[in-house]
């Protein structure tokens, strides 16, 4: 059973409002405009809820008008405000230089703001309000900027952090000043009073479907005498202030929630709210050692949470939380596709990898209290599927040391190379990032650990090799060279595999690749930023030797031939690994000097000219290469549940944790494999030596995002047949497809 914890980016409709929106439709489906008996009930309904709606918001005079939601509504008061603006200045009036909103609003507001702005010609500055380290707009500011502002608008509680702002304080900083007051009072209804009359706020909309209604039904204040221009003109509905037809089922929904509100029963009590988040609270901590709250729970409203956890992404915890049925999400929905850090987060100034680790847990008033202690005990069933898959401490038992592990930091990759039975195990290219959770996974798998290897001195991080190595027991481990070997042994033994080293100077002088053999061959090659998929590391640094690069590709091409899979030190693009044989297809550079139509000399030049103006990467790192082929495959590679043919390979990439809380049925006549996304590369010598090209493999993740990923960097590796199953296992059916 799903736990829906996302009540800030939508609610459920309560079923009284369901049941109001219904009979609507069926049988009070008039047209309020209409003067015949049917048209006067749908008026009188009209009305009715206006007036309770009224008496919830304590607003009693003023405009109340019902809109579609709360961006219409924003654009309204906008418009309305910068219009009366743009009129003052057409009679010759001067207007205040500044429209100020606060740095953390729903970006509906600012991007309202810059679009009317622009396009009535007003040409003023848009600037944010800064916030504090607690989210609260810093009204000293506030207060030296009010003169000079035609329009201020804040939130009056934020729908990532839940942090309420001090709106007395924002009425008094604007005291004295011609500014309207835009408050955006989307996640406050029903949980704070706003007192809009009292405040003196100009206008203020809201949202049906944050609080149990359906969406598509809203409504904005407007005070007395504040100036308002509609935003669509018709037939002279709303009293002329907003025409079209009413959403009248909408809007008998919505009646129906205020006056749960209004009669009480339905919604829990702030107190009760705050007790219900303190458990939920206090069952993260316990789950998750070490993590932080965003915001401090007694500023933000009693229903919203929002933590990071050290050494989790926001992306690996809330697949987790979805494999567990728990449905959270890593900020506003608006922003959930983007796999971005929070503005918000940002904007109070939050540590980088706390705004990008975010996760946010919001639970509606309407709530069983149950619910919550289901969630709680969920949340603990997260902690142990981790502890036993090596991502937490505290497993009882060894979990199953994989073969070949992938950690991905920013682009940039370490392996884990290992051997299952005796746990025997290398790491290549540790990064400074993961060095907690690489000795917690290296602990809990009983892993033990023979060398710490980096494939060059790296020139855009530190090697984390010292710290691993001093943390761990040095039971296996050899005095080495500097990148790691030990110095005595030609060839690191792991069960019936070894790893033997290929010296590649160009990158770095002492770029090294890593060779690991088994019993029927060469299975595969560490290569460091020799070659990358879609690139050549770069070979400008002061510690480069770009005369010996082309030798060094040569050689690698004796060694391992065109079809050996390639594990690169960085994957940008998501593609996994490479051979040489695909990378020649791809990089004209590259091709010609294996071909021998470049020599070293020539190959030397051309590569300097492609990293004259070699810009950070997109994660503001050093670009360890130019990029040359960094398009994604624009094929389609995503089909539906009920494609799937028999005679193809239908497999799981999610994570081991992921896989631990919930597996999805199998579909008659394909077989079903788990391989997650950070062991797919330990499959991948296996396939390119005996699978068909032409092979129908099927991928699927939680949302269809991880899958596809697999599917094009199998394309790309020459598997035609890749697919992504669409829409992940949250669309895959609960039976077989067919
Ligand atoms: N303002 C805030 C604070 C919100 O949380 C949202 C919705 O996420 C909006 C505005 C936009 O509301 P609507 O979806 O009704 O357009």
């Amino acid at each position: 059973m799903e736990i829906y914890l996302d009540a800030n980016a939508t609610t459920p409709v309560l079923p009284q409002a369901r049941a109001a929106a219904l009979a609507v439709m069926a049988e009070a489906f008039g047209n309020p405009s209409s003067i015949h008996g049917a048209g006067l009930k749908a008026r009188a309904l009209l009305d009715g809820v206006r007036a309770t709606a009224r008496r919830v918001l304590q607003a009693p005079s003023g405009q109340l008008l019902f809109t579609s939601g709360a961006t219409e509504g924003i654009q309204t008061a906008v418009l309305s405000a910068l219009n009366a603006l743009r009129e003052r200045r057409a009679a010759g009036e001067a207007i205040p230089a500044l429209l100020l909103y606060g740095a953390t609003e729903h970006k509906a507001v600012p991007e309202a703001l810059r679009h009317w702005n622009a396009l009535l010609g007003l040409s003023l500055e848009v600037r944010a309000i800064p916030v504090g380290p607690y989210g609260r707009h810093d009204l000293a500011w506030l207060r030296a900027h009010a003169p000079q502002a035609g329009l201020v608008c804040t939130m009056a509680a934020n729908n990532e952090t839940g942090v309420i702002s001090d709106l007395d304080g924002i009425a008094a900083a604007l005291a004295g000043s011609s500014a309207l007051w835009l408050v955006d009072g989307v996640q406050a209804l029903g949980k704070l009073p706003l007192r809009l009359l009292e405040r003196g706020i100009d206008y203020a909309p809201f949202s049906g479907h944050k609080l149990y209604a359906p969406k598509g039904v809203g409504l904005l204040y407007v005070r007395e005498g504040a100036p308002f221009t509609p935003l669509m003109a018709g037939g002279g509905q709303e009293g002329s202030l907003r025409s079209g037809t009413e959403n009248m089922a909408g809007i008998a929904a919505l009646g129906a929630v205020l006056s749960a509100l209004e009669q009480g029963g339905v919604f829990a009590p702030a107190a009760e709210l705050q007790a219900r988040r303190e458990r939920l609270a206090q069952a993260l901590r316990a789950a998750f050692p070490g993590l932080v709250l965003n915001a401090p729970l007694e500023l933000s409203l009693p229903t919203t949470l929002n933590f990071s956890v050290p050494g989790f992404s926001a992306r690996q915890l809330l697949d987790l939380f979805d494999a567990a049925g728990l449905r959270l999400s890593g900020g506003s929905a608006c922003g959930a596709a983007r796999a971005q850090p929070s503005d918000v987060l940002q904007a109070m100034g939050l540590p980088a990898w706390q705004t990008a680790a975010a996760v946010r847990l919001s639970f509606g008033a309407a709530d069983d209290a149950a619910l919550i202690d289901a969630a709680c005990s969920r949340l603990a069933a997260c902690a142990q599927a981790l502890q036993a898959c090596g991502e937490l401490p505290g497993a009882a038992t060894p979990g199953r040391l994989p073969a070949l592990t992938r950690f991905v930091v920013d682009g940039a990759c370490c392996y884990v190379l290992a051997d299952p039975d005796s746990r025997r195990c290398v790491v290549v290219d540790p990064l400074p990032e993961l060095t907690p959770r690489l000795l917690t996974w290296l602990r809990a798998h009983q892993a033990r650990l023979l060398a710490v290897l980096d494939t060059h001195s790296h020139g855009d991080h530190a090697s984390s090799a010292a710290e691993l190595r001093q943390a761990l027991p040095a039971e296996l481990l050899q005095p080495a060279d500097t990148l790691g070997w030990p110095q005595s042994l030609q060839a690191l033994e792991l069960g019936a595999s070894w790893l033997t080293r290929l010296p590649l100077p160009g990158h770095t002088e002492d770029s090294t690749a890593y060779l690991l053999h088994g019993p029927q061959g060469l299975r595969l090659a560490c290569v460091g930023d020799t070659v990358l998929p879609g690139a050549l590391g770069r070979s400008d640094f002061a510690q480069s030797a770009p005369a010996a690069y082309g030798t060094s590709l040569r050689t690698l091409l004796q060694a391992v031939g065109p079809h050996t899979l390639l594990l690169p030190g960085h994957d940008y693009e998501h593609r996994l690994a490479c051979t040489l044989a695909v990378e020649r297809a791809a990089q004209p550079l590259l091709d010609g000097v294996l071909s021998g139509q470049l020599d070293d000399a020539g190959f030397a030049r051309a590569k300097a000219q492609l990293e004259q103006h070699l810009g950070p990467t997109e994660y503001q790192t050093l670009a360890c290469g130019a990029r040359v082929d960094c398009a994604q495959g624009s094929e389609p590679v995503e089909l539906v549940a009920a494609a799937l043919q028999p005679g193809g390979l239908l497999v799981d990439v999610r994570e081991p944790y992921e896989q631990r809380l919930g597996t999805a049925p199998a579909p008659a006549g394909v077989p079903m494999r788990a391989l997650p996304w950070s062991e797919l590369a330990a499959e991948l010598p296996d396939w390119l030596a005996e699978l068909p090209r032409q092979t129908p493999l099927y991928f699927i993740c939680r949302s269809g995002n991880r899958s596809a990923l697999a599917a094009r960097a199998l394309r790309r590796l020459g598997f035609g047949q890749a697919w992504s199953v669409a829409g992940g296992l949250a669309l895959w059916p609960a039976r077989e497809p067919r």
